[in-house]
């Protein structure tokens, strides 16, 4: 049976890697509706390869330049413009598939709108997780919509314990491994001097901006240790991180009976996102893919390491925003998120970034968000106190720190 997509970040890394899967399954998908934010050139020739029904731009000068792209070539097809219309396509009735790659806060809308309507929702957008994670996982049982994680991590261990099931009787603990990003061996005395294209240089996977700046900090890993511990529905304690650089080895499950099932593969999205797409399609059992063939020969030797808090803390500070509860969580990715932009626009240098953030959960003490309202509110006033942070750590001219 053909199953219907709604893809939301269509032209960002998750929707790309998407996108390659769908090509190669014409026969068992359809796309019914593209969303994504500003890139309207990268949106134009996906309207006349998928012919989509819908396609929903968030930004407004972006929906005029592709309508005016569109008028002469596909008339047929609905345009609609706002963050509104994209949180539509996530809800739309012929949806059975939604793909939630948006990155960010900026995604919680729209992930929130496909839960909201019972969807079987291909997660990659762990911030909405991080933010809202217990509000979002009540939804998903009052609507029966349901949640198959597609970061390539979470995806290893959905595979390894055959499914969302990893209560203690039968998962001991969660690994999962990060590849230690572009710094793992730079002298720690220059990390003041990296730049943000250094920092999305990253060594195993091919990402957006934002995440391979994550995945430098580690914050990425600490966001998805967060993540984890929601979905998998484990305590702080269960889930552990090693350092792995040729990310060879996604994550490790470790049963009740000592076996470790791990799961191992190419860096390359595509892998979970069709796994997913087979689990979510309902009648597949995989969904043959053209992705290079991984040689465990080739790798070699695989290797482990503790991680080192002194070079990543922001691994600590996740585990510590963890262990406090969702309002933490919310506040940490929140701080982040204000703190990554800041560095990529280099008005603080990369050491700033977690300081920042350590300092923005210094004062979030205070109950944990009981609404969708309550959770922008916080995120709002976060943003605000954080970017009061980065003024008094922003750079003068000259490149030396003010504060
Ligand atoms: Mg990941």
């Amino acid at each position: 049976m053909l199953k219907h997509v709604v893809i939301l970040g269509a032209t960002g890394s998750i929707g790309e890697s998407t996108l390659k899967v769908l090509r190669q399954h014409r026969d068992k998908f359809s796309v019914l509706a593209l969303a994504a934010n500003a890139n309207w050139q990268a949106m134009l020739p996906l309207i006349a390869e998928f012919e989509p029904e819908l396609v929903a731009m968030s930004d407004a000068d972006a929906a005029v330049q592709l309508r005016a792209a569109m008028s002469r070539h596909h008339p047929q097809v609905r345009l609609e413009v706002g963050p509104d219309a994209v949180a539509a396509c996530a809800a739309m009735a012929r949806a059975d598939v939604v793909v939630a790659g948006i990155s960010g806060f900026a995604g919680l809308p729209s992930t929130w709108a496909a839960v909201e309507a019972g969807k079987t929702v291909l997660l990659a957008n762990k911030e909405a997780l991080v933010a809202a994670g217990d509000l979002l996982l009540e939804l998903a049982q009052e609507t029966g919509a349901r949640i198959l994680p597609i970061d390539s991590e979470h995806n290893a261990v959905y595979q390894c314990a055959n499914g969302m099931n990893c209560d203690p009787d039968r998962v001991r603990a969660i690994t999962l491994t990060a590849s230690g990003g572009p710094f793992r061996t730079r002298a720690l005395d220059s990390f003041d001097a990296i730049t943000p294209d250094e920092a999305c240089k990253h060594p195993t996977w091919d990402m957006g901006r934002k995440i391979s700046v994550d995945s430098a900090t580690l914050m990425n890993k600490g966001l998805e240790v967060i993540e984890a511990a929601l979905l998998f529905r484990r305590s702080a304690d269960d889930v552990h991180v090693l350092i792995h650089p040729t990310s060879s080895v996604h994550a490790v499950v470790e049963m009740v009976d000592g076996s470790m099932l791990s799961h191992i593969g190419p860096s390359d999205m595509q892998v979970p996102i069709a796994h997913a797409l087979a689990v979510a399609h309902g009648e597949l059992a995989r969904l043959p893919l053209s992705v290079e063939r991984f040689s465990l020969a080739r790798v070699g030797r695989l290797e482990f390491f503790e991680v080192d808090p002194i070079r990543y803390p922001a691994l600590p500070l996740a585990y510590a925003a963890l262990r406090a509860g969702q309002r933490e969580c919310l506040v940490l990715n929140a701080a982040n998120e204000v703190a990554v932009a800041a560095f990529l626009t280099q008005d603080i240098s990369f050491t700033k970034i977690v300081p920042i953030v350590e300092r923005a959960l210094e004062d979030a003490r205070g109950p944990a968000p009981r609404s969708l309202s309550d959770v922008f509110a916080l995120d709002r006033e976060t943003r605000e106190r954080t970017a009061r942070w980065v003024d008094q750590f922003a750079l003068d001219r000259n490149g030396k720190m003010v504060a």
